[in-house]
């Protein structure tokens, strides 16, 4: 069966093949993630050979024949300048981590259109943002985590139930990365948490899982903090990958 498959694509790796061509990943909004060939990509005529670069976003055509690894590109062009986000060092090494997470994790091939369009929000506030926001990949590791289903689960603790609203606040809470599951103070000495993190950290994971049930915490939080977030989400995922 084949058929010609018109998509928004982020392109997340590309290769040289041969002289004049190049392969590809790309995230596509509705197919998930597919390898092309891109024929004469290289060539100085090519008409869309610049465009097949990580990070770009392009419309792309591709011809889909199902049992091949790799699909043929027929047509691409771009959808979004960027131009920060090519040529600002920061922001492009930001980048690059977010594609690096898309290219190990999993993306359904039927319904990938929620994953495409985090990508590509991130991707718009690294290109345009003044400054980058210290809780920006924190929170792209706690959306791609629930996308992914394996969202921590902050509401109780993992070992006796207890409600997280009933902890002390003025106590840390305890968090294992591995399970995705928080502590209260009397368990987390016999449970194994690697992070202890003060309360609003984990009124602020909430809050990304689910804004319209848990309102923003009242205060920001700390750079230390946004950047514990961060190493605690990042370390969920890998966990979950057996990276
Ligand atoms: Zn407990």
């Amino acid at each position: 069966m084949s058929e010609i498959l018109t998509t928004p694509a982020i392109v997340l790796r590309s290769i040289p093949y041969s002289d004049t061509s190049k392969i590809a990943t790309l995230l596509t909004r509705d197919a998930g993630k597919i390898s092309i060939l891109a024929k004469g990509a290289k060539s100085q005529n090519s008409r869309y050979g610049l465009l097949i670069q990580p990070l770009n976003e392009l419309e792309v055509v591709v011809y889909l024949k199902s049992g091949r690894d790799l699909q043929n590109l027929t047509q691409a062009s771009l959808l979004a300048k960027r131009e920060q986000l090519l040529t600002d060092y920061d922001r492009m090494m930001g980048g690059f981590r977010i594609l690096d997470w898309m290219l190990k994790i999993q993306v359904p091939h039927n319904d990938s259109s929620a994953h495409y369009n985090l990508i590509s929000r991130v991707l718009t506030t690294l290109d345009s943002a003044p400054t980058f926001h210290p809780g920006l990949f924190g929170k792209f590791f706690v959306r791609l985590s629930q996308l992914n289903g394996y969202e921590p689960n902050t509401f109780e603790c993992g070992n006796c139930g207890k409600p997280f609203r009933d902890f002390d606040r003025s106590l840390p809470v305890g968090y294992s990365a591995s399970v995705g599951q928080i502590f209260c103070e009397s368990c987390q000495r016999n449970q194994k948490s690697d992070y202890a993190v003060e309360t609003p950290v984990i009124d602020m994971i909430s809050h990304w899982l689910y804004p319209n049930q848990q309102a923003q915490p009242a205060s920001q939080l700390s750079q230390s903090q946004y950047l514990t977030l961060e190493q605690m989400m990042e370390n969920h995922l890998r966990y979950h990958l057996d990276l």
